[in-house]
């Protein structure tokens, strides 16, 4: 489930006030700059240079053009020169796409021994990148403003990520969600406001009964699933009593039918995220367990228990993190996958105390170092047959988890960063755990991060991602208006609660 390929507008501003021969000036340099942006290995998407904008109406009628054009997903902004910003009052209010602010001069550095008056009125972004910035502050126009040198490894970086905010964005913007049955009874932060969400987020949630599924499932042919066999062989270390001697081969066959059922009406419905419910399982056989892992893996989001906003942040974040590579794609680097999460145990143990985060089943092999073992275990909860799951250990590195939640009169985006560590060396195992596991130490550590997310109210259920970034979801949740707060090594817990206590003022 690749994104579609969508570019991004290289818009320039100057004025007339220079003469001609500047303005032509002006646009030799912007092409150099498009050209380095597209040169560079991290930036994957088109940057498409429109002309020089130095009037009112052109910038009206390029941001209207950026708008209607269904492959633009954001506008790069550059100020070469002073360009005044009246003549951006009109447009920017029109604005409807994700903007970057980029900050940069085409010359590196200030030529010291041929430096004169010519020279200054070509190269002065540094107080036109300022006028630029004062009237979008003014209208209160939210962007991502990135500074430095254009060539700077590390600006094409930031640039990179936000261009894959963009994407995330244009995913939510036309998202479908389908969920089958309703929430898991009683548990209060899966639920939220459905109609909030689509007005915020613009991702669409749809309900379905479980016999839309069941005769999904109903409709699978023995080709299907051979051909789900093959997949699985080839993606998956096969235990012994699933191979197609064995014992439980029945299981995976069992399995994988939902999973086709499941994977054929997503793809008819154009549907790019979903939830399940252990509750509402009538007339299945299996809680699908192998079946939510394999096609997380394949990039749909998910969620469990009924939990639809955790489902469609983690295909939006599976989007934001998919220019960092799914581990399938990585030739044994490192994985940079994202996956549902759940704050499953503890192990205190002081400054070094972790968490052990699982699933029931649903954790999505896009994290996994190693081998992912498919296997069979009985499950003592929702009555059914034992399922198939996929069991995997995930590496040390950095990540981090991220929850949405509904406050009633508005949306919340809870992030904090964690290193995935392996288990102590004395133990060295997860014993006789049947399910794919990750071990970290939340930053700064375990007291103050759960005490912040139990103050934020986070939920038990998160998006876990070694790709995105946190800077990355502070600009996702600025472009939908939408608060976010981040637990990092900085955090202290008194500020955090005092950010809290005034973030509820300035949303009210
Ligand atoms: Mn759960």
């Amino acid at each position: 489930m690749k994104t579609e390929k969508k570019t991004l507008w290289f818009v320039v501003g100057s004025q007339h006030l220079y003469g001609e021969e500047t303005l032509k000036q002006v646009a030799e340099h912007a092409e150099k700059i498009v050209a380095g942006l597209n040169g560079s290995p991290k930036i994957r998407r088109d940057v498409v240079l429109k002309p020089v904008v130095t009037t009112s109406d052109q910038i009206y009628r390029t941001i209207i053009e950026a708008g209607a054009d269904q492959g633009c997903i954001g506008i790069i902004t550059w100020m070469h020169t002073f360009s005044p910003a009246k003549m951006w009052i009109k447009g920017l209010k029109n604005l409807t796409k994700p903007m970057l602010h980029l900050h940069t001069q085409y010359n590196r550095e200030i030529p010291w021994d041929r430096i004169d008056m010519d020279f200054m009125n070509l190269n002065q972004s540094a107080h036109g990148g300022r006028e630029f910035g004062y009237i979008n502050t003014r209208l209160g126009v939210s962007r991502k403003v990135v500074t430095g040198y254009w060539q700077d490894e590390n600006v094409q970086q930031q640039v990179a990520d936000w261009i894959s905010v963009a994407e995330a964005v244009d995913e939510s913007r036309n998202m479908k969600v389908a969920r089958f049955g309703d929430n898991m009874r009683d548990v209060a932060v899966t639920e939220g406001n459905k109609v909030s969400s689509q007005i915020d987020f613009e991702y669409e949630v749809h309900g379905y009964g479980i016999g839309d599924l069941t005769a999904s499932i109903d409709n699978v042919t023995e080709d299907d699933i051979s051909a789900k066999v093959d997949e699985y062989n080839e993606r998956y270390v096969m235990s012994d009593e699933l191979k197609s001697s064995g014992a439980a081969y029945a299981s995976l066959t069992e399995a994988l039918k939902i999973e086709a059922g499941l994977e054929n009406f997503l793809v008819a419905g154009g549907f790019k995220a979903f939830t399940t419910t252990f509750e509402n399982l009538y007339g299945m056989k299996q809680l699908p367990g192998t079946a939510v892992q394999n096609l997380m893996a394949k990039g749909y989001g998910f969620g469990a228990e009924g939990d639809w906003k955790t489902a469609a942040l983690l295909r939006t974040m599976k989007v934001m993190g998919e220019a960092k590579g799914q581990a399938s794609d990585r030739n044994g680097a490192a994985p940079a996958g994202t996956s549902f999460m759940e704050d499953y145990t503890y192990h205190f143990d002081g400054e070094n105390s972790l968490v052990l985060g699982a699933h029931m089943l649903e954790v999505c092999p896009s994290i996994a170092g190693g081998d992912v073992r498919a296997e069979v275990h009985p499950l003592g909860i929702g009555g059914k047959e034992d399922p198939v799951r996929l069991v995997f250990d995930v590496p040390a590195g950095r990540a981090l988890n991220a929850t949405m939640i509904d406050l009633g009169s508005r949306f919340r985006l809870v992030v904090n960063e964690l290193e995935v560590v392996e288990p102590p060396a004395a133990a060295g195992t997860f014993g006789k755990l049947p399910v794919a596991r990750a071990l970290w130490k939340p930053m700064p550590n375990l007291e103050t991060s759960a005490n912040a997310w139990i103050y934020a109210g986070g939920a038990h259920h998160s998006v876990f991602s070694q790709s995105v970034t946190s800077d990355q979801l502070r600009t996702y949740a600025d472009i939908y208006g939408v608060e976010v707060v981040v637990i990092d090594k900085d955090t202290k817990l008194t500020n955090f609660r005092n950010e809290l206590r005034w973030n509820e003022a300035y949303y009210r």
